[in-house]
């Protein structure tokens, strides 16, 4: 059929893969979780509220490959091959008691609500001036246990859903407001920047129709944005999504707005998810010597990666139990790469309640990085990034103090500084006038430290800060006289 109008946009049959979701007494989810649990503990967890927490989600296809089964699509052919269950891909999506029995966090980590604006507080985000993030879908075809958006699954914080035309008129006011005001803030004269970009988020915007996700795409192509980018773990979660019918969308999509380039940010978390595996669980390579894909992954990449308007990036949580694993973490970059897929950040797990289930400590997470990053070279590579409040924090370092008296006795500030060691952090995305980007920040080493909260009273050089207070810090430490012989 042609698409003349967007009316005429054809679904992606998905009826064979409707994920079910539910609490822990839900007559959708009781069945699967006693796939994983005996009835007793499944009930132990829901009298300790994890499911309260958050719902269990999980669609077929997912399930199967957490299982390790064999799967089939509705005509009969195998889609997924029998293998052994993925450990990590189960502590990705099965609740564990742990997730409720600590839940220190924040509801909206990284307070998020701060760069909400006001007219649609909660529906958007407007952190990065060049760059607008709106809530299309607020569900997933599976729940990640370790998800930052928790809040909104549960409603929490109020966030809500943005509609195609207010996320539109949002950035056309802005940039109008901007330009009429030569490109400078009204409020401190400093220089902001236009909104160039869309970044559709949600939960997950895969999970709405083809006319939905073009209607937002359109709105984004409409207002002047340059870049639509889609984030999304469909391409993990249910690679069926990305069917010949949803590229006619992104067809349709191109033939309206040929100068908008599309870009979808996937979130493949473990190779498991992409690559098959033998009966002994080694990643099967074919006769040249390279690893095999999971068939629909690699359909679903190939059915956008065709277009030479559409470009993709992956983006990933370093999680305990599912990727805090070097050689996983290596196996995950280079794949990626070599199938076009560009990998961007590694992110710390944020601080959201009950992340301390999930959590690996930030110097941890960091060693575990750099060593994946060995042998990859520099197109394969990722940063290792805190999303914080002030930005995105790259952890660029961490290194150990100096050797006791190995120059004779070290001068006193020296050792208060530098004793235990120190981590270094680079300001990489600063918010709005970005005025810290580049800056640094340097903390004394704390090895128990799940986030950046828990290096605060520990920083002694703060680029967030004004000029004149980043080193602030600095005067509870004691110096010594013997520094100035040092
Ligand atoms: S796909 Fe993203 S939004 Fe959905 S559950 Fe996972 S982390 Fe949360």
């Amino acid at each position: 059929m042609m698409i003349v109008t967007m009316e005429d946009l054809p679904d992606t049959p998905l009826q064979d893969l409707k994920p079910a979701r539910g609490r822990f007494n839900s007559n959708n989810v009781v069945p699967l979780l006693e796939r994983f649990y005996p009835a007793q503990q499944i009930q132990v967890m829901r009298d300790h509220g994890v499911d309260q927490r958050m719902m269990f989600g999980i669609n077929p296809y997912y399930m199967a490959l957490v299982r390790g089964e064999e799967y089939r699509d509705a005509e009969g052919k195998v889609v997924l091959p029998a293998m052994p269950p993925s450990k990590p891909l189960e502590a990705l999506v099965v609740p564990i008691l742990a997730e409720a029995e600590d839940m220190s966090g924040e509801k909206d980590p990284s307070n998020q609500i701060r760069y909400s604006p006001g007219s649609l507080k909660g529906r958007i985000l407007h952190k990065y001036d060049e760059i607008v993030l709106g809530y299309t879908a607020l569900a997933c075809s599976a729940h990640c246990r370790y998800c930052y958006r928790l809040d909104i699954f549960n409603g929490s914080t109020g966030k809500g859903l943005i509609k195609p035309e207010n996320l539109k008129a949002y950035i056309l006011d802005y940039n109008t407001a901007l330009a009429a005001n030569g490109g400078r803030d009204a409020g401190t004269g400093e220089p902001r920047y236009p909104i160039r970009e869309v970044l559709l988020s949600g939960g997950d915007p895969m999970v709405l129709s083809n006319k939905n996700v073009y209607k937002y795409m359109a709105a984004a192509a409409e207002a002047g944005v340059h870049l639509v980018r889609v984030g999304t773990k469909e391409m993990a979660f249910r690679p069926q999504r990305f069917d010949k019918n949803f590229t006619r969308t992104l067809e349709f999509f191109h033939q309206q707005f040929p100068d908008v380039h599309v870009n979808f940010v996937v979130h493949f978390t473990h190779p498991d998810e992409m690559l098959e595996r033998d009966v002994n669980n080694n990643y099967i390579c074919n006769e040249a010597g390279y690893y095999r894909w999971l068939a629909p992954v690699r359909e679903a990449l190939d059915a956008v990666q065709r277009f030479d308007f559409v470009s993709v990036e992956n983006q990933t949580p370093i999680i305990a139990r599912v990727n805090d694993d070097a050689l996983s973490l290596r196996i995950l970059q280079e794949e990626l790469r070599r199938n076009n897929v560009k990998p961007k950040y590694l992110f710390q797990c944020r601080e959201i309640e009950g992340h301390t289930a999930f959590a690996v400590p930030v110097e941890k997470a960091w060693a575990l990085h750099n060593e994946s990053q060995k042998g990859l070279s520099d197109t394969a590579r990722s940063r290792y990034t805190m999303s914080t409040e002030a930005g995105k924090l790259e952890v660029v370092s961490v290194i150990d103090g100096p050797p006791a008296g190995a120059h004779g006795q070290w001068p006193t500030a020296v050792t208060n500084v530098f004793g235990e060691g120190v981590v270094v952090m680079k300001v990489h995305r600063s918010p709005h006038s970005a005025t810290s980007q580049g800056d640094l920040i340097i903390a004394r080493r704390n090895p128990n430290a799940l986030w950046l909260s828990d290096y605060e009273d520990r920083i002694v050089y703060d680029g967030r800060r004004e000029e004149g207070e980043k080193y602030k810090r600095l005067e509870a430490v004691k110096w010594s006289d013997d520094l100035l012989l040092a």
